[in-house]
């Protein structure tokens, strides 16, 4: 029998949980009674254990939904607060604190609040038993409270005192009943008394026969009557000493049995004691439970086959929970990282790479051959790093006749190109490419508003590429070390980087040429010819001592002007090299040190070629094989249920779809234990 009260406890809390079914309700017993009238007393000596707040200031503020699972394999009490995650609580001081800070977390001039702490406490001593601990109703009530407040306190209160449940209402016996307010709200719930037990506790403290009055009360009368119990040791006592935790609740039973024993002519043919209380209240308890089964029944099928039809109509019945969510999201991003994957390999990381050390070519180029003005550095910060190491001259055509001068030119040139550090500068590169399109792929999914998922997506690319970082830089410098000591080049070669050079000098030509419409466009022609003669003459007259006229030019015009200089320099300079390039002479890769743009674009298509070999194996294969798995194991394994759940219903469809699949298999739950219960009811 115990075991289909559990039963019936527990489909009362699957059900509990089906969202918005307010009257699904399987009875419960509620607990109400004033302050100091013994209400914890009671509860506790149901359960065996201290753990309810105390302290006269301390005014429950939200109902406690207690749940006692009779349960004979465990060693000890057990409680657990399913919704804060917390359990496996052995200490009950815990228990109380935790509470404490529940109740005290409702600020104070809300009163009470409606949201139920669920509590549920596991034992070989307990019964099953499913109770609820009102909020101070009586207390506060009776205190000085603005009304709205006393309203809230009572609405939150009221729905509890309603149908099926069973009030427990408890009265001290040194008060008169007609005083007691557990009685008068126990009245307006139930008028005709018939779903209500009295309690009246603290009987040692007076006359038995009084006491007995009280019991057999027939002033007002309860169809479940009225039991009386005696659950603190007065402490005065001296044969038993001030006690704790089980000890105390074994000498509370044996003062009660004393008592009742001592009185026992004054108490026969009575309810009285904490034993015969919660054999009373398993018996009302399964009795109601089962009375409410067979509508609860009918009541679950209905709603059932309403959220199946929304189901069915909303979502054509497709299974969703927010694990699955988790693993279509994971799914997806590893067809999208399949797709990149396609999209980013080796030709990719080539053109990546070699446009990165074109840029380095053109730098060195203007640094050590086409140099003239400063401006063109400062542009370009990346030449700040190389050394200068020789007077610059600006034309090649120009050139002293000096071959060795040229020689140890390209050399040093070459040097620069190939030690700028090619392992870290290919790997950075690369991996900084990864990340950018491992965004670009976050933000074009929903799960761009989910920080908490992009990050977790972010670390593991990261990890993943950190892991093979330093030994991918490593590998790739020590392959390219040859070309850093020779560079041998083949007529073929000569010839594909001649047309390559002179693409990238064209290109070049045309965005000097497009910076210098820009400048001319936003200054007018005129006045930038105006300007840059003026600074021309400037510099022709340096070391002159003749006094000129300021022509008016803000100091914003002049360096737009020294710009514009330079850049008709460079482009002259870049007319002048690409006919050079052009030229017979630089058809033949003998002619290196006459045509060094060629001969170091070819450095940089065999540093480019010899680092990809390694980038593509050790690292952009390697993080597509394990950046799915790095996903897999932070997306699907190491967020709690929590998080992906949040995740899950940020999205207000997806929201609904598993609420409502939730709700359905709650309900398809709840009704086959309804079924299975029912079903052993008739075998009894
Ligand atoms: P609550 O405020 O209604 O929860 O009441 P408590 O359970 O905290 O009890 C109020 C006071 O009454 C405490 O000091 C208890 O020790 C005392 N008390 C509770 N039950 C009994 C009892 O059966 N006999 C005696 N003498 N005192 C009791």
């Amino acid at each position: 029998m115990l075991n289909l009260t559990r039963q019936m406890i527990e489909i009362r809390n699957i059900l509990l949980n089906v969202n918005g079914a307010t009257d699904l309700r399987l009875p419960s017993i509620v607990v109400i009674g004033s302050q100091s009238s013994g209400k914890s007393s009671v509860l506790e000596s149901i359960v065996g254990q201290e753990f309810l707040p105390k302290g006269s200031n301390m005014v429950t503020r939200r109902p406690i939904e207690l749940t006692l699972v009779n349960d004979p394999s465990s060693a000890s009490e057990i409680a657990e607060f399913p919704a804060l995650k917390m359990f496996n609580m052995t200490d009950f001081q815990q228990v109380q604190k935790v509470l404490v800070d529940l109740n005290l977390a409702v600020p104070h001039d809300e009163a009470v609040s409606a949201d139920p702490i669920q509590l549920t406490i596991k034992s070989p001593k307990v019964p099953d038993l499913s109770l609820v601990d009102l909020p101070g109703y009586i207390q506060v009530e009776a205190a000085d409270q603005p009304t709205t407040l006393k309203t809230k306190i009572r609405e939150v209160c009221d729905k509890y005192l309603e149908e099926p449940n069973i009030i427990l209402a408890i009265s001290a016996a040194d008060v008169d009943l007609a005083n007691s307010a557990a009685l008068r709200a126990a009245r307006r719930a139930d008028p005709r008394g018939e779903r209500t037990i009295g309690i009246i506790t603290k009987l040692d403290l007076v006359e038995p026969d009084v006491a007995r009055g009280m019991l057999t009360n027939k002033k007002y009368p309860l169809k479940m009557g009225y039991v009386g119990v005696i659950t603190k040791i007065p402490k005065s006592t001296s044969i038993f000493q001030r006690k704790t935790g089980v000890q105390a609740f074994i000498a509370q039973q044996n003062t009660e049995r004393m008592f009742f024993r001592e009185n026992k002519d004054v108490f026969s043919g009575l309810s009285v004691g904490t034993k015969l209380l919660k054999k009373k209240l398993i018996r009302v308890l399964e009795r109601s439970m089962s009375n409410a089964l067979r509508p609860m029944q009918q009541q679950v099928l209905n709603e059932l086959e309403e959220t199946s039809y929304k189901f069915k109509v909303e979502f054509n019945d497709r299974d969703l929970t927010c694990e699955k969510y988790m693993a279509q999201t994971i799914d997806n991003l590893k067809m999208e990282i399949k797709e990149f994957s396609e999209k980013f390999g080796r030709p990719e990381l080539k053109s990546l790479l070699r446009s990165e050390l074109d840029q380095k070519v053109l730098d060195l180029l203007a640094l050590r051959y086409w140099n003239k003005s400063e401006p063109y550095i400062k542009k370009n910060p990346a030449i700040s790093d190389y050394e200068f190491e020789e007077p610059q001259i600006s034309e090649l055509s120009n050139a002293k006749n000096d071959e060795t001068f040229w020689h140890r030119k390209l050399d040093l040139s070459t040097a620069n190109l190939t030690k700028i550090g090619v392992g870290r500068l290919s790997t950075t590169l690369v991996t900084e490419a990864i990340l950018t399109e491992i965004d670009v792929l976050i933000n074009s999914t929903d799960l761009r508003n989910n920080d908490m998922i992009k990050q977790a997506i972010k670390e593991a690319a990261i990890s993943v590429l950190n892991q093979r970082y330093n030994s991918t830089a490593d590998q790739v410098e020590n392959c390219i070390k040859p070309f850093k000591y020779e560079i041998e080049v083949e007529d073929r070669e000569w010839s594909l980087s001649r047309k390559h050079s002179i693409l990238l000098l064209n290109e070049e030509l045309r965005e000097v040429q497009v910076a210098y419409d820009v400048i001319k466009k936003t200054v007018g022609g005129n006045k930038l010819k105006q300007i840059m003669t003026y600074i021309e003459n400037e510099n022709n007259s340096v070391g002159q001592t003749i006094e000129r006229e300021n022509l008016g030019f803000s100091p914003g015009l002049i360096l737009r002007g020294r710009e514009a200089i330079f850049l008709k320099d460079r482009l002259a300079i870049l007319n002048l090299r690409l006919k050079g390039l052009q030229s017979s002479t630089c058809k033949h890769k003998e002619n290196k040190f006459k045509c060094p743009e060629i001969f170091l674009d070819v450095v940089a298509e065999k540093l480019t070629q010899t680092a990809i070999l390694f980038l593509n194996v050790e690292l952009l294969s390697d993080f597509y094989y394990s950046f799915p798995r790095e996903l897999e194991k932070r997306l699907g394994t190491k967020l709690t249920t929590e998080e992906i759940e949040n995740y899950a219903k940020q999205d207000p469809k997806v929201k609904r779809h598993i609420e409502l699949q939730e709700r359905k298999e709650l309900l398809e739950l709840a009704l086959s234990k309804i079924d299975d219960v029912m079903a052993i009811q008739k075998r009894l």
